[in-house]
């Protein structure tokens, strides 16, 4: 394997050939190439992004306020000391991304506006063919890799998931989704209603009311969220004794660490404190005559779907000064002048933004085929959420629900490195998981439990998902704690690994 390989340029004939193809530049991506450059260092390696610049999620979403509702101690990676306040705008977020590229020299690897459509495994040649689109100049860009690490992530960055809303049409303001914000909208003076109740809608809502002449943020159902101050004691302390920025980093990602799994394990053993607690705090805010049952007490167990912090609980300060205010209903239907709810309440509106959610998009929109045939992903079976049965040399970054993101693509990232130095050493250039002898009569089960997770994108995308065991080798087992001992311990040549 060599480095020099990412600069060859090819004959015409002849495609380029990489050792390592990684779709996608948002943090996965960049995170993916850091752990390629520094753990496998001989390695050749490309990024081919879609977008004409690194982020992703952080440079895809550009409505008011988008922030991160993780700490960035968890959410950045494990290898460089996040230094600002723990929730951060999304400039931020890419400002330290852009600082890893940078600092590493990742920016030769990495190809902007390529966006792939295709990929097929050759198994005669034990190699992927991938076939790409340039957005600048519409070329057809083939390169042909030994191994493809899919950091895509797992919605459409094109289109925000937008119900059909009868009467849609009809309404004769500004109707907007958070994902395809238009970066000139005029909001100071209007009447915004917000649908949604989610991390992104607890973010929007604070941030344009005041300058809107009010915002709605209508839900159809309440959801949890925990509010705080956007710093962390420990680090502000240690920062005053002069601690070095990569201690502080590793002791304060410990301690959320050890505070999330406390608070998951509460959340499961007493659900009816947390939730008590959890409401205790924004009656603080909201005040006594609040409707808190009908707009903040979610039906399901804390936990059951990602609970957003809100920092210095702007949200609530906002419907506490009545610049925003919160309606728990349905819409019946959309009108020239607002939308009509099935209670017979009217909302006016100038501008509807409707923070409703994603597309699940599970290999970046990519034909698949192995030797051959279209792949049925939905019929795979996932070793630990990042490799699939049939599916040879790919790894997918898949991150948590409950917690950072970036946790698991850091630990993938180990992951992946080591697999790839053990084919070397095996002299392999094949690798595919396999179900074992006593795997056989294991139950097949969905992606995802149901009862344990449930957001709206995974059910609407259920069926498109690959299928789990009972067995936490046999499925994304969503519990940091636990993977980053496990996936370290990972035997490379347990028989679920098969190599040619
Ligand atoms: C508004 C918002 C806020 C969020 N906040 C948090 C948070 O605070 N904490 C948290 O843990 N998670 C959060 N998430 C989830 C978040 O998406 C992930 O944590 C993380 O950013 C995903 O990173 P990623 O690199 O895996 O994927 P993405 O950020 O989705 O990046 C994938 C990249 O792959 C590219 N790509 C996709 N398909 C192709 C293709 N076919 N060809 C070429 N390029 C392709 C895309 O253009 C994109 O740049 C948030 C999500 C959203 C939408």
């Amino acid at each position: 394997m060599s480095e020099a390989a990412t600069l060859e340029k090819p004959s015409p004939q002849q495609a380029e050939h990489v050792d390592v193809l990684i779709v996608g530049a948002g943090i996965s991506g960049v995170g993916g190439a850091y752990h390629l450059k520094v753990q496998c260092p001989g390695t050749s390696f490309a990024v081919l992004e879609a977008a004409e610049t690194f982020g992703g999620t952080w440079w895809t979403h550009k409505y008011p306020g988008i922030r991160s509702d993780s700490d960035l101690h968890t959410f950045g990676y494990r290898f460089k000391p996040w230094t600002g306040t723990p929730i951060a705008t999304a400039d931020e977020i890419r400002k330290y991304m852009g600082d890893v590229i940078e600092e590493n020299g990742l920016d030769r690897h990495i190809r902007y506006r390529h966006t792939i459509h295709s990929a097929r495994w050759s198994g005669a040649e034990n190699r992927w063919t991938i076939e790409a689109t340039r957005g600048d100049t519409g070329e057809a860009v083939t390169i042909t890799a030994g191994f493809l690490w899919m950091c895509q992530g797992y919605y459409r960055h094109n289109h925000g998931y937008m119900p059909d809303w009868a009467g849609k049409e009809r309404f004769r303001g500004a109707l907007v989704h958070t994902e395809t914000w238009p970066e000139d909208l005029d909001y100071a003076g209007k009447r915004v209603v917000v649908i949604g109740s989610g991390a992104s809608a607890a973010t929007i809502v604070p941030a344009m009311a005041g300058k809107a002449a009010h915002v709605t943020m209508l839900q159809r159902s309440p959801t949890y969220f925990r509010t705080g101050r956007n710093a962390i004691e420990l680090a502000e302390e240690l920062r005053k004794l002069q601690v070095d920025e990569t201690w502080i980093h590793e002791i304060v990602r410990r301690k959320i660490l050890l505070e999330q799994t406390v608070f998951t394990e509460r959340c499961f053993a007493e659900p009816e404190k947390v939730k008590a607690e959890m409401l205790a705090n924004l009656r603080s805010i909201l005040g006594p005559d609040y409707d808190l049952d009908t707009h903040f007490t979610p039906s399901y167990r804390p936990w059951r779907q990602r609970i957003a912090f809100v920092p210095d609980a702007d949200l609530f300060q906002a419907v506490a000064r009545g610049d925003a205010s919160v309606v728990t209903d349905e819409i019946e239907h959309f009108d020239e002048t607002g939308i009509r709810l099935k209670s017979g309440q009217h909302l006016e509106a100038d501008i509807v933004v409707a923070a409703t959610g994603f597309h699940l998009n599970v290999l970046g929109d990519i034909a698949f085929e192995i030797d051959g045939r279209p792949l049925a992903f939905h019929e795979t079976v996932t070793y630990r959420g990042m490799m699939f049965t049939g599916i040879p040399n790919l790894a997918w970054v898949f991150g948590y629900f409950r917690a950072s993101w970036t946790l698991r693509a850091d630990l993938v990232g180990d992951f992946v490195c080591r697999l790839l130095k053990h084919m070397e050493a095996k002299g392999a250039r094949r690798v595919e998981v396999a179900l074992r002898p006593e795997d056989r009569d294991m139950p097949i089960l969905p992606w995802i439990d149901p009862e344990n997770f449930n957001p709206g994108y995974l059910m609407r995308g259920m069926h498109l998902l690959p299928k789990r065991g009972d067995k936490p080798e046999w499925q994304h087992t969503q519990d940091y704690w636990t993977e980053k001992d496990a996936f370290a311990a990972i035997d490379l040549d347990d028989a679920a690994f098969v190599y040619r």
